[in-house]
């Protein structure tokens, strides 16, 4: 009989906000006098597993934030666990293991272990094979060697036979040692007051060293900059260097958690090109990423996590990178024989449109801003209607600016900008200060009439949570769907992929894609995602220009022509995957690669 666990997600479970332990109030099992759910010491609802029946379907139905989950694990599961979080917290079956000479990916949704399996693999989370497990080894372990109490020790014998065995060997032998950029990088200014410089210097006392990591990351120029002043995108860079430089004699493991969230495209490809180089045959780095197009350039290997998002999850044997992306969009683990989504996400193939004889719904003259020492200028151009335009370039060129202004919020100095239409606008930074104690369910007045963008951007157990409690991910999605719910001409969205895993990821790009053709309006999309503009937009605008110094807006343009233009300026060219119509970034020199540069067709057609 396939098992089953009972799990409570502490941070969703919210006893005030569902009226006092709905869960207990009506459980099956409580009301027969059992002690199905309880008050945990921690003030939040607990489950006993060993009581719990199917009859409790009723109660997970009934919390309002969607924290419990009754899970069938399946079948061919028998393993226990190698970590749980409390005696009804998230399980953890399988590890992805570093693989020496590669770059090993880690791909899956937010919620599925992917953080925990790449801290037991540097040791910062000591794993205690389930909790009642860990119990019995306490009580058992008189009269027992010392060394099989050690976590090392049953990680080797519960991996006998594989590549993990020998990993943890290694570890027990203390011949590893891991390096590791953790995924919340902006945490950092929050514990560490000071310079980038004196950041690095914690962790490498040679300067040379430090200079030149950070002149191959493009973070020289803010080495002098206090942690609390640099941007995102050199928070993430700084972190980088921090974690290659650390005891760099001596690290053979490497593990970035997400290494290129607040990156633009190009400097997504730099970090990825400086990361591969960090494989060598007595090195092994792992990378978790949610950028398809990213994963694909960065890694030679990929483990698939999949089981049930704060509930349990199982991490796949590493496939070949391009085999184990085909596969997470199938769905379908051939050699497990284990679907884990009962849809496949398919990418069409469309010809990129030639986009002529449009009708416009916004139009400008050129124009410019000065803010600082930046100085930003656009071309004359259109918006036409019905049409979703995608926004590329690096940061610092005044993107957000340009759909600033789009959105009437500030004014230009020379020439006019500014629609006569009505707008709905998705900030890029939606920080939740603003509104932070209202409920979700105020904010998305609108958006709860609409059961379409309910259900696709997963809001239903959101709703009764505070703002303030939301987490990036969730925040996002709120902000998505009020911005969709509002009955507007021109939708203006500024990175809506960020803080998103790769499946919400591509919800939110079908999800804006049919809306806007449903409804015939139009959409200006700003985003680092290739994937994601390549596979939403009808046309594109491309800023170029020197970041923090000069910015110039060009287009719409055609998708062949701005992503011509585009792709030339990072020096890279696209093919689609033959299996899943994917777009991905051809290897550079490969015979693709340079039979595109020399015909100019930086993009498929
Ligand atoms: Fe309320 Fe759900 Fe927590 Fe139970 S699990 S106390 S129903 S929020």
């Amino acid at each position: 009989m396939a098992r089953r666990i009972a799990v409570i997600e502490k941070d969703k479970c919210n006893p005030q906000g569902c009226g006092g332990y709905l869960c207990i109030r009506v459980s099956p099992g409580n009301r027969m006098g059992n002690e199905v759910f309880v008050i945990g010491p921690d003030g939040k609802a607990q489950v006993n597993e060993e009581v719990c029946t199917d009859a409790e379907s009723i109660t997970v139905k009934k919390c309002p934030f969607g924290a419990i989950h009754m899970v069938k694990l399946p079948e061919k599961l028998t393993e226990k666990p190698v970590h749980r979080f409390g005696i009804d917290g998230f399980s953890l079956f399988s590890l992805a293991v570093p693989l020496f000479g590669q770059v090993n990916g880690i791909l899956g949704i937010n919620g599925i272990g992917k953080s925990t399996a790449v801290k037991i693999i540097a040791q910062m989370v000591m794993p205690n094979f389930g909790i009642k497990e860990a119990a019995a080894t306490a009580t058992e372990a008189k009269g027992k060697k010392e060394e099989e109490k050690e976590p090392i020790n049953k990680l080797i014998k519960m991996f006998k036979g594989s590549e993990a065995q020998v990993f943890f060997e290694k570890v027990r032998d203390g011949k590893i040692r891991v390096s590791m950029k953790p995924q919340a990088v902006d945490a950092i200014p929050k514990t560490f007051k000071g310079t980038a410089q004196q950041l690095l210097h914690k962790v490498c006392s040679d300067s040379k060293k430090i200079a030149a990591v950070a002149e191959e990351l493009g973070i020289g120029n803010v080495l002098e900059t206090e942690i609390g002043q640099v941007s995102g995108g050199e928070l993430q860079r700084i972190a980088i260097a921090a974690a290659v430089l650390k005891d760099s004699q001596s690290s053979n493991v490497f593990v970035f958690d997400e290494p290129t969230s607040y990156l633009d495209i190009k400097q997504r490809i730099k970090a990825s090109q400086y990361i591969r180089k960090l494989a060598k045959p007595e090195t092994a780095v792992v990378a978790v990423e949610h950028d398809l197009i990213v994963m694909d350039y960065l890694a030679d290997s990929v483990h698939i996590m999949y089981g049930e998002a704060g509930a349990y999850g199982i991490a796949s044997k590493p496939r070949p990178t391009r085999t184990a992306i085909n596969t997470y969009l199938e769905g379908y683990l051939k050699e497990e024989n284990m679907r884990f989504r009962q849809h496949e996400i398919r990418f069409e193939t469309k010809p990129p449109k030639k986009v002529i004889g449009k009708e416009g719904l916004v139009k400008w003259g050129d124009f410019s801003k000065k803010l600082g020492k930046f100085r930003f200028t656009a071309a004359a151009g259109e918006l036409p209607k019905k049409h979703v335009i995608g926004v590329l370039g690096e940061n610092g060129l005044g993107k957000t600016t340009f759909v600033r202004m789009l959105a009437g919020e500030i004014k230009p100095d020379v020439g006019s900008i500014g629609a006569s239409v009505r707008i709905s606008y998705k900030p890029q930074y939606i920080h939740a200060t603003e509104k932070a104690d209202e409920q979700v369910t105020n904010i998305l007045a609108k958006a709860q009439n609409d059961a379409q963008l309910m259900a696709r951007l997963e809001i239903e157990p959101l709703l009764l949570k505070k703002v303030s409690e939301l987490s990036g991910g969730e925040l996002q999605r709120v902000m998505i769907a009020k911005c969709l719910a509002e009955d507007a001409d021109l939708y203006l969205l500024d990175e809506p992929a960020a803080y998103l895993d790769v499946e919400q990821r591509i919800a939110v790009s079908k999800l804006l894609r049919e809306r806007m053709d449903v409804h015939g309006k139009t959409a200006l999309v700003v985003d680092h995602d290739l994937l994601l503009v390549d596979y939403i937009s009808d046309m594109l605008m491309v800023f170029e220009g020197e970041p923090a110094i000069k910015g110039e807006a060009k287009g719409p343009f055609s998708m062949e022509d701005g992503m011509n233009s585009f792709l030339r300026s990072l020096n890279i060219t696209l093919r689609r995957d033959k299996d899943s119509n994917r777009p991905r970034i051809n290897s550079p020199e490969s015979r693709l690669d340079r039979e595109q540069k020399a015909q100019g067709r930086f993009y498929y057609s």
